[in-house]
């Protein structure tokens, strides 16, 4: 069996780059090891600004948005930060739990039509020159040119291709569990004490004034640091019990547990996203602490990044170097987030040192210029990829402006719904001619009245033209007497045609 690009794992980063292939015409299918579609458990608890704007680019964010409560629930430290003002058609987070996203997501693929082998695990893989024979545990194998492990933390791609996973061991851990209380707890929510942090609250719940507020019986989700580190087995409703009675003093006759999973603060990062046919994405490129809610999102631009990229190198429209501009841009993204992760954890201690560097940190975010960028940072829309000195708008979100063309009004995201890259020329029309691109690059002439606007960094000079990938980022800014498009189409989408 083959195809041109097999992904191990169908989670959210799996599927949103078997959708990205897909768009991109690329013969794609997903081995995952759950028999079933649903997702059992908690997990991500919501989506934040950026990522929302990377499903609207794809004409998909409606579909979450319907579904999800809108909430001012991006922060750092125990801070929250109100997006309300800044410059994006998504200006809060979205609270929906992972089930219901990774339900969306596989409902968008299955319109793509992505085949997925379910109920299946990778188990192994050889590569050579020109693709990679991927083993099965049904024992059958699928050839592909490339294969990329979305397979997870404990990702048996990232093993068996060697790359190596440096970092930190955890200092605490967690259970996360779903499970049926016989007693009503005298309160819901967070509690924080000297072994760490706790919730307890309803799984369903609703978002009213900004406020979350449970519903009066159903299952609960429960959140509880467990005294010792370094447990191995898989967790028992007797671990969650004895957890539970060391922090509240009682178990509340915890029962009929749906789900029950352990989690660590370990934070730890691939060295390399790219072993020659084989890359890694999502929490199979990176651990950390869910502080900050920030892996899914993280996995899922992980995905956006390298799925045009792949479907150009398949296509042979560009080289295999262009590969590596994923490892380029990625990993420093994702090594921001073990950061900002990292420093989480420390902040989350509840002895007086730590309390009073907490106090310090909040005193910072609540002055405009820090609280701006942390967050725009903790929101993604400020993700910046080096691609060279020149406009702020290089390397960074393109906005989705209000544009009016000849056939009338167009959102720039519209744009993107297909994935394929565009020039726009808002200035004198018919200014440019990209013949040589323009199987691969749309040439759309508008115009745009209104300010321009990057989170974080505040208002920027209007430009007159952007060339803007797939993925939404800026690669080319400039006017018809500035030199660089032909090499930014070049190096991006590949060499012209010949006429
Ligand atoms: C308690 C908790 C809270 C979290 N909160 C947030 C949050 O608020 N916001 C946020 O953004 N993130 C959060 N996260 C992180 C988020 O859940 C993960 O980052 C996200 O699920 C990663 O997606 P992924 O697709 O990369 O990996 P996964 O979701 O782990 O998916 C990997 C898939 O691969 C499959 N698989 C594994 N091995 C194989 C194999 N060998 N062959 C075939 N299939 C395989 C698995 O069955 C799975 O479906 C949280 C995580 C936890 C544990």
């Amino acid at each position: 069996m083959k195809h041109e690009v097999v992904i191990a794992g169908g989670g959210p980063t799996g599927m949103m780059l078997a959708g990205e292939l897909t768009l991109a015409g690329v013969d794609v299918a997903i081995v995952e090891r759950r028999a079933i579609a649903e997702l059992v458990g908690s997990r991500a608890g919501g989506l934040h600004a950026r990522t929302l704007e990377v499903f609207d680019q794809r004409g998909i964010a409606d579909r979450f948005l319907a579904e999800g409560q809108k909430a001012q629930a991006t922060g750092f430290a125990g801070v929250h930060f109100d997006l309300s003002g800044f410059p994006t058609r998504h200006p809060y987070s979205l609270g929906l739990r992972q089930n219901h996203i990774e339900r969306i997501l596989a409902g968008w693929i299955d319109e793509l039509k992505v085949p997925i082998y379910r109920g299946i695990e990778v188990t192994g893989f050889a590569q050579d020159d020109t693709g990679v024979d991927v083993e099965l545990s049904d024992g059958r194998s699928l050839r592909a040119q490339y294969l990329v492990g979305c397979d997870g933390g404990r990702s048996l791609v990232r093993k068996a291709a060697g790359i190596a996973f440096p970092g930190s061991d955890p200092t605490t851990s967690n259970l996360i569990a779903e499970a049926e209380l016989a007693e009503t707890p005298p309160e819901w929510g967070i509690r924080r004490d000297a072994l760490g942090i706790h919730a307890l609250g309803r799984v369903e719940y609703e978002i009213r004034n900004g406020e979350i507020v449970y519903a009066d019986h159903g299952p609960v989700g429960v959140l509880v640091t467990e005294q010792h580190v370094g447990q191995t087995t898989e967790p028992t409703l007797s671990d969650l019990s004895a957890a539970l009675i060391t922090v509240y003093g009682t178990d509340y006759g915890i029962h009929s547990p749906t789900s029950i999973s352990r989690f660590t603060d370990a934070a730890r990062q691939a060295a390399s996203y790219r072993k020659g046919r084989v890359l890694i994405a999502g929490d199979a490129a990176h651990v950390h602490p869910p502080d900050g809610g920030q892996g899914l999102q993280t996995g899922v631009q992980d995905a956006v990044n390298l799925g045009w990229k792949l479907a150009q190198v398949v296509k042979g429209a560009s080289p295999e170097s262009l590969l590596d501009t994923y490892h380029a841009e990625r990993h420093p993204i994702g090594a921001r987030v073990l950061r900002s992760t990292m420093a989480s954890i420390v902040l989350r201690c509840e002895d007086e040192r730590t309390k009073a560097l907490r106090d310090t940190i909040a005193e910072l975010l609540g002055m405009d210029e820090p609280r701006r960028r942390f967050a725009a940072m903790m929101s993604g829309l400020d993700i910046h990829y080096d691609l060279g000195e020149g406009h702020p708008l290089l390397g960074r979100r393109m906005p989705d402006l209000d544009l009016v063309t000849d056939n009338g009004p167009l959102r720039v995201f519209s744009l993107l719904h297909a994935a394929r890259p565009v020039l726009l020329n808002l200035g004198e029309p018919g200014a440019f001619d990209i013949t040589p691109w323009a199987d691969r690059v749309q040439l759309v002439d508008a115009k745009y009245v209104g300010p321009w606007e990057l989170p974080a960094l505040g208002p920027v000079t209007a430009p007159t033209a952007v060339l803007v990938r797939p993925d939404g980022y800026v690669t080319w800014v400039g006017d018809l007497t500035q030199p660089g498009l032909a090499d930014a189409l070049t190096t991006w989408f590949g060499p012209p045609t010949a006429a």
